[in-house]
């Protein structure tokens, strides 16, 4: 089993060697536990079997995946960059302290105001359609001033229908065919187009559609460059690497796929007579999915039609099951030992039937009172998260070399309310 779960001496969950159970205690729940570790671990991991390979390579992490301030700084301190996906990003990233050289931001859809905004914050912009690139030139003095472009490679996978970017049905990317005349008209409104970019998906175990995606991707930049003349800086795969959510997936090979994919890169690189630009892979769930977990309390077991095991917290808290129909392992902290003995569906607490975090699930003879851990909270958790049913946002507790910090508090109703205001005539 690939599942990042390590088991204490009292048989419970350890997450960063701190008693899960211990944590539940302290804190309350449901509370979200992320491992400081294992985020730098992961970033280490990844970085290094790409450098190994390649030594022209940066991570921009897509912070889209866990915008908390404290995994933000870590992977500040690791060297990594940011890939953001709004200006709210754009702006948390720089605050934190990346500079701009270090964040990609990779809109869509994006209207004229975000654009200068992000802009005016030096961090680089990734154009997605012909349209915005021109609304960029109107807004700001093109003047040799660096951007790129999200291409779509044809290519699409990923874990779920709504997390495929690639191919025909995808919104994302300027298509193959036009990407000559783009980059030129970049190249003639002023701009210095330096950089290329595709990312296909999300969630992706599979290494096939990603050579297919850089294959793709690459003849498109190796057109670009020979027939629109322009010398990459830097070009761009996006991210999407999956990680195991259940017991019987495996982690993704990432030395073996470090090698094939930087192959690839380089026959293409070859083919098309390219200098030598920057690698830039996006992981975001790779670097922080398996590095949290969510804590929560069994209040009520009910026998009706089903066994349901109700818990503190619904898909306002953690939205992928509800979302995505997604698989999230759920333990039981305090009987790490026990075997599972029965199947049970266990449920949130939001007035909807679909609030079920788990369906025919074998778990250990489970009573109220006891702490479920649902793992892989790192990436897509609370960032999904809502005030749904009028529920405060949760705790994020951090854990770091064996002490645990808060590093969100618990919301209030009030600040549930705080941005609301009474009309006059209904005082
Ligand atoms: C979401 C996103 C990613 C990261 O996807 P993961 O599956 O979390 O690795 C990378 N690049 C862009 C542009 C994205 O929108």
């Amino acid at each position: 089993m690939d599942l990042n779960i390590k088991v204490n001496e009292k048989n419970h969950l350890d997450i960063g060697g701190v008693d899960a159970v211990e944590i539940a205690k302290k804190y309350g729940t449901p509370t979200y536990v992320i491992d400081e570790n294992r985020i730098r671990d992961n970033y280490n991991r990844f970085y290094n079997a790409f450098t190994k390979y390649y030594s022209d390579f940066k991570v921009f992490y897509a912070c889209k995946a866990n915008t908390n301030i404290a995994v933000l700084k870590i992977l500040e301190e690791e060297g990594c960059c940011v890939d953001a996906v709004s200006p709210g990003e754009v702006y948390i990233s720089k605050k934190l302290g990346f500079s701009g050289d270090r964040i990609l931001f990779t809109g869509n859809n994006i209207k004229d105001d975000e654009l200068k905004e992000v802009a005016d914050t030096g961090a680089l912009l990734n154009i997605d359609s012909v349209s915005a690139l021109k609304r960029l030139a109107k807004i700001v003095d093109p003047d040799g001033m660096k951007i790129s472009f999200r291409v779509n490679p044809m290519v699409g996978a990923g874990h779920h229908d709504h997390c495929i970017t690639g191919g025909v049905m995808s919104k994302f990317g300027i298509m193959d065919s036009e990407a000559v005349e783009v980059y030129s008209l970049a190249k003639d409104l002023g701009f210095n187009p330096v950089g290329m970019h595709s990312h296909i998906g999300s969630g992706i175990l599979d290494p096939e559609p990603f050579k297919l995606a850089i294959s793709s991707t690459m003849d498109i930049a190796g057109k670009v460059h020979q027939e629109a003349d322009i010398e990459f800086e830097f070009l761009d795969f996006g991210g999407g690497i999956g990680v195991p959510y259940t017991p019987t997936e495996n982690t993704v090979d990432i030395d073996k796929f470090a090698k094939e994919n930087v192959a690839l890169f380089k026959d293409k690189l070859k083919e098309y007579k390219m200098n030598n630009p920057t690698m830039y892979l996006e992981p975001g769930r790779y670097l922080v999915a398996d590095a949290a977990a969510l804590l929560v309390s069994v209040n009520s077991v009910k026998q009706s039609y089903r066994k349901f095991i109700g818990v503190d917290a619904g898909f306002n808290t953690l939205l992928r099951p509800a979302m995505y129909d997604s698989y999230h392992h759920i333990v039981v902290a305090n009987k790490m030992n026990e075997e599972n003995t029965e199947e049970v569906d266990i449920a949130g607490n939001v007035c909807e039937s679909g609030d079920l975090f788990a369906r025919d699930r074998p778990m250990p003879k489970i009573d109220e009172g006891d702490t479920l851990a649902i793992l892989n909270a790192g990436a897509y958790s609370f960032t999904m998260a809502s005030n749904y049913n009028t529920r405060p946002l949760p705790k994020e507790v951090l854990v770091s070399n064996g002490e645990t910090i808060v590093v969100r508090e618990e919301q209030t109703y009030d600040d549930i309310f705080e941005k609301q205001t009474m009309p006059e005539h209904l005082k």
